[in-house]
């Protein structure tokens, strides 16, 4: 059998022996990292992942054949390491690291511990075990041709989550439904359309022009008076999108004229927002079918690269109409289709609706594969990148077990050489943030959000545990009672979950502690009321540090506002994202095309520079964002990221 042992000095290959090592998931990364792990002398090694096999993991997931499909990850991976090294001591679960059963004890069993993940949950959660064990963490992630590996060492590095991460983000409903100025907008509004058009409706999901739009009125008290005149009777008059179209039989012409004529005459008609933009150019069925041929059609080679025509555009929305129409129509009634960008009736309609829009709002319309890629954004996950990741990851490893963490660097892999021609670009750790709201000695946040407004049950979930990444919070009040607002334990606080946080007398300045016992984790949140958040926001955390926020509860009751919101400043660089096992990474990018640039690949990333490290530096990465990982929640319900 090769091993590397021979190579190294004798103390490390007999630390590698006998040390105990956790891989946290066995998917792409994971695979090539076990491999490496037993051929280079690690022999007792502790592998977890949730998944289960699929057919699309086998061209990259090595250790995975046909025959495994369905199969459990950790325990396939296990049994395949062995046959080529049987002295190897390996241990599979196939369960969630984030089971209470996987606490800080579990964790001190091992010397260190090695990501392999594909979600910021569990990358989140690690990196909170990992501090509370006080255990080191190699960090990774590849997205495409990219890739990154970092070493996280409590109270020495940044934790995971020192930067800011951005929270997900959406477009405004007015840019989607009045005035959008990139291929995303079109592309997320046809999206829309097929949902209201086929799918479940969704009012989130509107695509008719918004006459609430605020870029309307210069007076805010009269885009007040309008927005509230156009629900009121947008209740009583509006048929719903679908109901229309049901109504004519989904006659694709009549669709065709509604969406990309009429609603767009009537925009024309809110002549502010045109004022400094180029106005939309309406669109008539019949004037293009008169252009005989069926245009220009540019771009070379496969057929989905090829941008087609207006005409021809027309055409396949009217097929694709047509082929929906009829799915619907087997399914019986009151069924619904559901999108997916792979198939394709689906897709056919997204790239007609996407690209006619696109060119009444004068944009470079789009391929069928671009539009792919941008709907879904979709990068997709390469053997050779996951390969070099887990390499370099070894190589921390070493690093780690040798005693010399100081030597650790974060190593981002790039797609184009720099000017030194070197794909590999080391950078120097960066040491903890103060503020960081996890690591920090004393972890402190402030939440600005409507007291009277906000349930117990959206505090619990979309704040605590969706925001700040916990599993099982406790809350309680500091109020001089100590109020329990919130319990882990079952049965106990459920009652309160429908109530609101003033129902407990938490007001502006108050101040929750907030314990999560498996992650050994306290967060003091400070509450911060407000009664004019913007619409649909339903919290706000404010600044990104402690002590940065103000201090409650009377003395800055005004400074709040001053601190802003900083996220929301950032570029759009939010995402969200289902994938599974790095099958498809999801990356949070507001390029047009995510695959133009390899600086523009940002994934949830924090949008933070990083330091490099002298000797290396190159300028390619000197602007490389800081590529967290491919997130990837649980969901997959939804594949459009929509941005800012
Ligand atoms: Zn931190």
């Amino acid at each position: 059998m090769v091993q590397l042992v021979g190579s190294l000095r004798k103390e490390l290959a007999d630390s590698l022996s006998a040390c105990r090592v956790l891989v946290v998931g066995a998917g792409g990364i994971g695979c090539e990292l076990l491999k490496n792990l037993v051929l280079t002398g690690f022999k007792n090694i502790e592998v977890i992942d949730l998944d289960t096999i699929d057919v699309s993991n086998l061209n990259r997931q090595f250790l995975f054949q046909k025959k495994h499909v369905g199969k459990s990850k950790a325990q396939v991976a296990k049994e395949s390491v062995l046959q080529f090294c049987p002295t190897a001591n390996i241990t599979a679960y196939h369960d969630s690291i984030m089971n209470p059963e996987y606490n800080v004890e579990f964790f001190r069993n091992f010397m260190l511990v090695m990501n392999a993940l594909d979600n910021r949950a569990a990358r989140n959660h690690v990196n909170r075990m990992c501090l509370a064990a006080d255990i080191p963490l190699i960090e990774s992630g590849t997205a495409g041709y990219l890739g990154q590996v970092t070493v996280i060492k409590k109270g020495l590095t940044e934790c995971y989550e020192c930067q800011p991460k951005p929270t997900q983000k959406t477009f405004p409903g007015c840019t989607i439904r009045n005035t959008p100025s990139e291929p995303i907008h079109c592309i997320v509004w046809a999206k829309y359309l097929f949902n209201q058009l086929f799918g479940e409706e969704d009012a989130d999901q509107e695509v008719s022009p918004d006459t609430a739009d605020p870029e309307l009125s210069w007076n805010p008290a009269d885009t007040e008076a309008r927005a509230t005149a156009s629900d009121q009777d947008g209740d009583i008059k509006r048929v719903s999108t679908k109901d229309w179209a049901r109504s004519t039989g989904y006659d694709a012409v009549k669709l065709f004229n509604k969406l990309f004529k009429d609603d767009i005459q009537y925009l024309l008609t809110m002549d502010k927002l045109w004022k400094k933009r180029k106005a939309p150019l309406p669109l008539d069925w019949l004037e293009i079918q008169k252009l005989a041929c069926p245009q220009e059609v540019t771009g070379t080679g496969l057929k989905d690269q090829q941008v087609l025509g207006v005409a021809g555009y027309s055409q396949l929305f009217s097929r694709s109409v047509e082929t929906l129409r009829s799915m619907l129509a087997e399914k019986g009634d009151g069924a619904e289709l559901v999108w997916d960008k792979d198939d394709p009736p689906a897709m056919d309609f997204v790239t007609a609706a996407a690209n006619l829009r696109m060119h009444i709002f004068s944009m470079n319309m789009k391929s069928r594969f671009d539009i792919k890629s941008m709907a879904g954004n979709i990068i997709p996950a390469i053997a050779t990148t996951n390969a070099v990741i887990a390499g370099l990851i070894v190589l921390e490893a070493l690093k780690i077990l040798s005693g010399d963490v100081e030597q650790c660097r974060t190593i981002f892999l790039n797609k184009q050489p720099n000017p030194r021609k070197k794909l590999l670009v080391p950078c120097a750790l960066d040491p903890p943030s103060a503020n960081c709201y996890v690591c920090a000695s004393k972890p402190e946040v402030t939440v600005k959000l409507n007291v009277h407004k906000t349930l117990v049950l959206a505090l619990q979930d979309k704040i605590l545990k969706e925001k700040f990444g916990m599993v099982a919070p406790d809350v309680q009040i500091e109020d001089g009672k100590g109020t329990i607002l919130i319990s882990s334990e079952e049965g106990e606080t459920e009652a309160n979950n429908s109530k609101f946080l003033s129902d407990f007398g938490i007001r502006h300045g108050s101040r929750l502690q907030v314990d999560d016992f498996l992650q050994d984790y306290t967060l003091l949140v400070n509450v911060i009321h407000c009664e004019d958040l913007e619409k649909d926001v339903e919290f706000e955390v404010v600044g990104d540090a402690p002590d940065k926020a103000p201090t409650p509860p009377s003395a800055q009751e005004d400074k709040n506002v001053a601190n802003g919101n900083k996220e929301s400043a950032e570029p759009s660089t939010s995402s969200k994202a289902p994938a599974e096992q790095d099958d498809v990474l999801i990356v949070d990018s507001d390029e047009e095309e995510p695959s133009s640039s390899t600086m523009d690949v940002r994934m949830e990333s924090g949008g933070h520079k990083r330091k490099l490290h002298d000797a290396e530096t190159g300028e390619a990465s000197a602007k490389r964002q800081r590529l967290d990982q491919p997130l990837a929640a649980n969901e997959e319900d939804d594949d459009i990221i929509a941005l800012d």
